[in-house]
Order: C-alpha cells, then sequence, then structure tokens
C-alpha cells in the first residue's frame, strides 16, 4: 500500500477544527446567493469557479475569514455548513470530530446564539445519521474580545449543555493570555464543560501562555501547543496529566515559515499525547489526510507507518467520547495495524 492510500485508510479522529474555516468558496457562494447577500469582498475578488481564498499569514488570513461569516444567516445555514465538512471527512475515513465554533462571530453581528447551535447540531444530526460520523461541538470564546463578552457568551450557551462538549479559546492571541479568561473558564468547569485552549504557535511569550493553561486554567488540552517543545518542566507536567496537543502542520506551515513537523515528530517519540488535525480547511487547503501526508513524507523526519497509527491512536485516547466509543475506535486502530504492518512494524516509510 502506497503512503496517501496508507494515511487514506487508516482510521481518524479530527480534534482541532474549526467549523467557520470549513467554509469553501462553492458553499460561501452558495449561501450569499440563497440570502441575497452581495458576495464578501474575498469571494468577489475570485472569478465564479476560484476554489481557494488568498492570504500570505495571518493578518491577512483573518482579514478574509471574518468577512466572509457574513454568508451564514440562518439555521439552515450552519446546518449546510457542518453536512459540508462532515460529509468530505467521512470521506477522508474520519470517524469521529470535535468541532470548535465561534459563536460571537455571528452574535455579535446579530445572529441569536440558538440560531447558530441548534443548526449546527441539526447538520451533525443529518450527517451521523446519513454517513454514521461520530462528532461534537465545542464552543470557543474570541480572546481579542473582552472576558466579560466571554462571560456572557458562556452563560448563552448553558442551555445547550447536552450538545456542546466543551469549551475553547481561539483568535488572536497577542495580547490576549489565558489568565485574561481565567473566570471564564472557572464557571465553565464548574458548569462541566471541558476545556481546551489555542497556544498558537511561536506567539510572544508562548511558554508562559502555555504555563497558564496548564497550571492556571487547568485545561484537558490544548491546540497547537507545540512550542512546550522548549521547556523539559513543562512537558513533564503535560505528560503527567495526559494532557494532549492537537497540532495542524499545514496551517503552521502558512501563518509560520514552518511547518513544525519536527517538534510534532519529537513530541510523540517523547511520549506526548499529540494529534494530527486541520485547522481550517477550506483555508489552508487540506485536510485531515492532507496533513498527514505534509507530516508524514518530509524526508528528514522518518516518521513510521507505526508512529502513523500511534497519532491516531492519541487522538482517539483524548478526544472527549465515552469509552466504549473510545475503546471501539481503538480496537479498529489494533486491527489497521495487524493488517497493515504486521511484522513490518517498523518500516521506516521515506523510500517506501
Ligand atoms: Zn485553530
Amino acid at each position: 500500500m502506497d503512503l496517501p492510500s496508507f494515511i487514506s485508510a487508516l482510521p481518524k479522529a479530527e480534534l482541532h477544527v474549526h467549523l467557520e474555516g470549513c467554509l469553501t468558496p462553492g458553499l460561501a457562494r452558495t449561501l450569499a446567493a440563497r440570502n441575497n447577500l452581495p458576495l464578501p469582498p474575498s469571494l468577489s475578488a475570485l472569478d465564479q469557479t476560484g476554489s481557494s481564498y488568498s492570504f500570505h499569514d495571518l493578518t491577512t488570513f483573518l482579514q478574509v475569514y471574518y468577512p466572509n461569516l457574513s454568508v451564514l444567516q440562518t439555521a439552515h445555514d450552519f446546518a449546510d455548513l457542518a453536512i459540508s465538512y462532515l460529509t468530505t471527512a467521512h470521506a477522508q475515513n474520519v470517524k469521529h470530530c470535535e468541532l470548535f465554533f465561534d459563536p460571537q462571530a455571528h452574535t455579535a453581528r446579530g445572529v441569536p446564539f440558538p440560531t447558530v447551535v441548534r443548526g449546527y447540531q441539526a447538520g451533525i444530526n443529518t450527517a451521523q445519521r446519513a454517513l454514521g460520523i461520530s462528532a461534537s461541538l465545542i464552543m470557543c470564546f474570541l480572546r481579542d474580545h473582552s472576558a466579560e463578552f466571554a462571560m456572557a457568551t458562556l452563560m448563552d450557551s448553558l442551555p445547550f449543555k447536552d450538545v456542546i462538549i466543551g469549551v475553547g479559546l481561539d483568535s488572536d492571541e497577542r495580547d490576549n493570555p489565558p489568565s485574561k479568561f481565567a473566570a471564564v473558564f472557572q464557571r465553565a468547569a464548574k458548569e462541566g464543560f471541558l476545556i481546551t485552549m489555542h497556544c498558537d504557535i511561536d506567539q510572544p511569550d508562548t511558554l508562559t501562555h502555555i504555563g497558564q493553561a496548564i497550571n492556571e486554567i487547568q485545561v484537558d488540552r490544548i491546540d497547537h501547543g507545540t512550542n512546550i517543545i522548549d521547556s523539559p518542566e513543562l512537558i513533564s507536567t503535560l505528560k503527567q496529566r495526559g494532557i494532549g496537543l492537537t497540532a495542524c502542520p499545514i496551517s503552521n506551515g502558512i501563518v509560520t515559515d514552518d511547518f513544525k513537523g519536527k517538534e510534532i515528530i519529537e513530541l510523540l517519540r517523547q511520549g506526548v499525547r499529540v494529534t494530527v488535525n486541520s485547522d481550517d480547511p477550506a483555508y489552508f487547503r487540506g485536510y485531515l489526510n492532507e496533513n498527514m501526508l505534509k507530516l508524514a513524507s518530509a524526508a528528514d523526519l522518518n516518521v513510521t507507518r507505526k508512529e502513523l497509527i500511534h497519532l491516531q491512536r492519541n487522538a482517539f485516547t483524548i478526544s472527549w467520547i465515552s469509552s466504549w466509543k473510545r475503546n471501539h475506535f481503538l480496537q479498529m486502530l489494533d486491527e489497521f495495524e495487524r493488517l497493515t504492518l504486521g511484522s513490518e512494524a517498523t518500516q521506516v516509510l521515506n523510500g517506501v
């Protein structure tokens, strides 16, 4: 089996994907037409069939990303967005997804909170029925807004605790450390939400932020966070507590000058529960398989197929699912390993 086929066939979990980042230009055009809205500037700049947005760093990415959200107006739109992503994920043999969404990006422009959550959940229900894929929602707060706005959003979410399994923190990290939201996450934990948090790549004070996330906020997971490689002390705490990292190679390579494959694999080899994910796949032009392939095909990393399976074992292990479901997926991986590797478990990929 060649490498792309191996990655395709590998049962996978996606733990770091933003639903708003799954809005393809094609779907955005459809929704703009359905809602009688003008095309957002990024789409106006593409021709009628253009299938990828244009940006070159984090700042220009955010300048395209937020205006595009104006096409999402009704619960039907949010449902279609969830179905669109889950259909692609299912085609890539992704078995379970934990989907970030940013309610404040919608409530701030007048879309009611229940419209967003009910829409996304309806889409998940439809995809689960049609495809059998497992999925759930994680609500993220926008860290470049106030802690008060985050707290108000948390209050809005309380009637939806049965469909939102956890809370996170995303958007622009500069001058917005985890500690800014300590009270919000303390309340979220009290309400029974699991907690994750973006610690973006190569940010100023990143190790301080990772330390706050682990020790002050007491996160259950960290999104990105691979700069932890520079702190043996934080790695040791991470391992002791079994906290996982959700890394995103392709997006790393676009918003910084490196995809951080070396760090991801080094952390894996040190026993950290690191995983591979797609982040904002409609923008970064890579879903989960492409992200796995990016890592696996890097000539200097010598990633083995056993390690690719291990990355997915980590993902199912740190996923927020029932132990019954986790065991089911882990057994699926064991079977895949037995069928594909047999005695070749330590085979080196490059050149194979
Ligand atoms: Zn992200």
